[in-house]
């Protein structure tokens, strides 16, 4: 049987250095975390790298539970191997119910055995409904007697459909009112492409005018038609979405997507750089 209760003591040398602020740098490749002490570094690196840990290991066998940290072995070895459990049993006769935890207990009483039951009721009218938590009750008179609803309104002139969950007007609107549904998803798809296009101003600043330049241009889909940049002109977020003379747009078109190439592609321009006052 593998001998798991030594603690690993090695401890590898690590050579921080300052950043400009006189903090220490987590020396990890792509981590930015600094410290203004050394031991708020090591500890970092232990919780989050896993560098330079003792760790403490379960000493059941099969287990292969370690931790960080010594006092988290006793609470793994009662939840997982039984080990110092003080059991609770079930009080109700026939019952064979046992738990670790009181508060589970209590539950499983309240909720099996009616037992130190706290009754909510309606209280509505002559409602006879009752329930054992107040969630229920609140949803109770919702749904039952219009109480406390938040109303959602179709919002198509003319239409005096409502209903308590918002999801349920979509699918009003979808079966209902399928011109304004279909438009509806079309006003959704722009706003996602528009969005698209921040993505690709920011993306195609910082890029190497000889990758820009060997991108490969594709066709855009016929909501976002992106003209050639002039050398003077910079360009704007609309100049993007709207220009004067859109290019004609292939009729056959793939299911695309505006991709950062595009993005790219769009930049071939002599002076590019120039557009971006770099
Ligand atoms: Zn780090
Ligand atoms: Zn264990
Ligand atoms: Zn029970
Ligand atoms: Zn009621
Ligand atoms: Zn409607």
């Amino acid at each position: 049987m593998e001998q798991k209760t030594e603690l690993q003591t090695t401890k590898t040398k690590r050579n921080f250095v300052k950043d400009s602020n006189g903090h220490w740098m987590c020396d990890v490749p792509t981590c930015a975390y600094t410290a203004k002490a050394k031991s708020g570094l090591k500890y970092h690196q232990a919780a989050i790298h896993d560098i330079n840990v003792v760790w403490t290991y379960c000493d059941v066998p099969g287990c292969n539970y370690k931790a960080k940290k010594a006092s988290s072995i006793k609470p793994h070895k009662t939840a997982n191997h039984n080990v110092e459990v003080e059991w609770f049993h079930c009080t109700t006769k026939g019952c064979k119910y046992k738990t670790k935890y009181p508060g589970s207990m209590k539950s499983h009483q309240r909720n099996k055995h009616d037992i130190d039951v706290v009754w909510y009721s309606c209280g509505v009218g002559d409602c006879k409904y009752k329930a054992k938590d107040s969630g229920r009750i609140k949803e109770h008179k919702r749904m039952r007697h219009d109480i406390d609803v938040r109303w959602y309104h179709c919002d198509i002139a003319g239409c005096a459909y409502k209903a308590k969950k918002g999801s349920s007007i979509k699918s009003h609107k979808k079966l209902r009112h399928k011109e304004a549904y279909a438009a509806m998803l079309r006003a959704k798809d722009q706003k996602d492409t528009a969005s698209a296009v921040d993505l690709l101003m920011s993306a195609a600043v910082p890029v190497d005018q000889s990758t820009a330049v060997s991108a490969v241009a594709q066709p855009l889909p016929p909501s976002v038609v992106i003209e050639p940049i002039g050398e003077s002109d910079q360009p704007t977020r609309n100049d993007l979405l709207t220009p004067p003379m859109p290019p004609p747009v292939p009729t056959a078109m793939p299911s695309m997507q505006p991709s950062l190439e595009m993005g790219m592609g769009m930049f071939q321009t002599q002076n590019w750089a120039n557009a971006f006052d770099l």
